[in-house]
């Protein structure tokens, strides 16, 4: 019986990107501990964007605390222990400047070069706690893709973390949006990925995600913003696409997609820190080819 730890960005995120293995896992006999990194509930006042978002979640009062609830509710299904730590959605942030991360025009800060130092190194911390107090056998989190910042901060925290408490990382694929793109943030120096893998979801281990996802009712009119769109329908497109990979000719299986991080120890005792600066990512068109989809 293994202890896996699942280290989320946002209160969906594991749940969207990877509860059919973690279900799996549970399944199996493991313990699977989710925690949420940016589960901070924020005080007001609050910025434009976030009251917008508040209006499209339909979550006026307590946004996060409610958004905390359907998270539980989530884990429920799933048979997974869930935690939430405290820190501040981007959308809840200030840059260095006093405005919010987020500006009302929707531009981030990101744009004029704030990285986030001491919340970097304050996730990092925080995880490298969990990890070393848990002793999970194995840490999953995600790879980034679509380049939220705040997944970028908690895969970065991870990868930080990991290789110095002797846990070996996988990354899950992020959904909703590994629907429209697979790029994510190149990798530090001394991490990379080796080809993807997919695990097979089976029938009612979906049907125990599908109700784990339904649990996140405020999430879905920004997840799957389309009228008439039919979100168990476009996640079984894409968990059929990625199970159609799995190589044993049977094209209904569905899957998730993973990657497991490779560490050089050498290259991570020169150079500990993961990278920062969000510029140059955004145009890097290829990533290194061993970050290319398998
Ligand atoms: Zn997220």
């Amino acid at each position: 019986m293994s202890l896996i730890l699942a280290v989320s960005p946002h209160l969906d995120d594991a749940a969207l990107s990877a509860s059919g293995q973690l279900r799996g896992f549970v399944s199996r006999g493991d313990t699977v501990e989710v925690v949420t990194l940016f589960a901070g509930v924020p005080q007001p006042p609050y910025s434009a964007p976030a009251v917008f978002m508040h209006e499209l979640w339909g979550l006026t009062e307590d946004p996060v605390e409610r958004r905390r609830a359907e998270d539980r509710c989530a884990h429920r299904q799933l048979g997974t222990r869930v935690e939430h730590a405290d820190f501040l959605d981007e959308l809840y942030r200030r840059a260095p400047d006093g405005d919010w991360l987020v500006r009302d025009d929707w531009k981030r800060a990101e744009d004029t070069g704030g990285d986030e130092q001491e919340l970097r190194a304050a996730l990092t911390a925080h995880v490298y706690g969990l990890l070393t107090s848990r002793r999970p056998d194995l840490v999953v989190t995600c790879a980034a893709v679509g380049r939220h910042v705040d997944h970028r901060r908690t895969r970065d925290a991870v990868l930080a973390a990991a290789p110095v408490a002797g846990v070996p990382v996988r990354f899950w694929e992020d959904l909703p949006y590994a629907e429209w793109t697979s790029r994510f943030p190149p990798l530090p120096q001394w991490a990379a990925v080796g080809p993807s893998a997919v695990e097979p979801v089976d029938d009612q281990a979906w049907e125990i995600k599908l109700s784990a996802v339904q649990c996140y009712a405020s999430q879905h009119r920004m997840l799957w913003p389309e009228d008439g769109q039919d979100w168990r329908a476009v996640m079984d497109a894409h968990a059929k696409s990625v199970g159609r990979e799995y190589g044993d000719g049977r094209h209904d299986r569905r899957g998730e997609r993973f990657w497991d991080v490779l560490v050089d120890p050498s290259r991570l005792a020169a150079n500990a820190a993961p990278p920062h600066g969000f510029e140059a990512d955004l145009y890097d068109p290829i990533l290194r080819p061993s970050l290319r989809r398998s």
